[in-house]
């Protein structure tokens, strides 16, 4: 069973601590700080830092770390040289639990997702946010549509875990760009009134979410320029 607590960190990141079967790990340490102060209180080592792709908000707190706690890197190779890097098509054990590793560029090349299918749990990093998606940087619509439709295969009730609390900026989008969708309507109503909306949930996700309810990469496209002026 994989144990997950949630970490605030800098303006809006989520970053986590993870659990399974006594090895803990982080995810996404945009600063080490809030990450000493956990384990330290709850008296635990640190075994691993993973990142999901190399922004500074996501691994900054990195060095400390893994210095600290003699921990290994866990990462992408567009991330640097990691003790063990995440590719696609190659599970990652952590513990008790295997992580799939889905690959999904765009917003950076080489970015990861880690979804544990016994677990039912996603950490979906900038790639696919609750009502929106990652800007892209790195690469273009097509590749992160792609990426996306390989989230959106995943089950219903499967938990997200994502990387930024954007949530009312992207509900207000998609209230703009479907406004006769009544699931995105009735999720505004409660996320606009909600200052933390992590987790979401798959289901959820793919029917009030623009970027996966988009099934073509023309429309995604469209859909994300329009975001990225919106
Ligand atoms: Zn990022």
């Amino acid at each position: 069973m994989l144990d997950v607590h949630i970490l605030p960190i800098l303006d809006d990141n989520y970053a986590f601590v993870i659990r399974s079967n006594g090895v803990v790990g982080v995810i996404d340490p945009g600063e080490s700080k809030p990450f000493i102060d956990f384990l330290d209180d709850k008296g635990w080592p640190l075994d691993m830092v993973i990142n999901t792709h190399h922004h500074g908000d996501h691994t900054d707190g990195n060095t400390d770390l893994l210095d600290k706690y003699n921990a290994k890197w866990i990462a992408p190779k567009e991330c640097g040289t990691a003790d063990e890097v995440l590719t696609e098509g190659t599970p990652f054990v952590f513990g008790g639990t295997e992580f799939q590793i889905i690959h999904g560029s765009g917003h950076t090349k080489g970015h990861v997702c880690l979804y544990s299918a016994a677990d039912k749990v996603l950490f979906s990093g900038d790639n696919l946010f609750a009502m929106g998606c990652g800007r892209l940087f790195e690469d273009t619509p097509a590749a992160m549509f792609e990426g996306l439709q390989k989230l959106k295969s995943l089950p219903d009730d499967v938990t997200v875990y994502f990387g930024h609390e954007y949530t009312a900026s992207n509900a207000k989008f998609s209230a703009h760009i479907l406004p006769d969708n009544k699931d995105i309507a009735d999720r505004c109503e409660t996320v606009l009134t909600q200052s933390c909306t992590i987790p979401t949930m798959m289901g959820v996700e793919k029917k009030t979410n623009p970027f996966l309810i988009a099934d073509t990469a023309e429309k995604f496209t469209e859909y994300r320029a329009a975001k990225d002026n919106f």
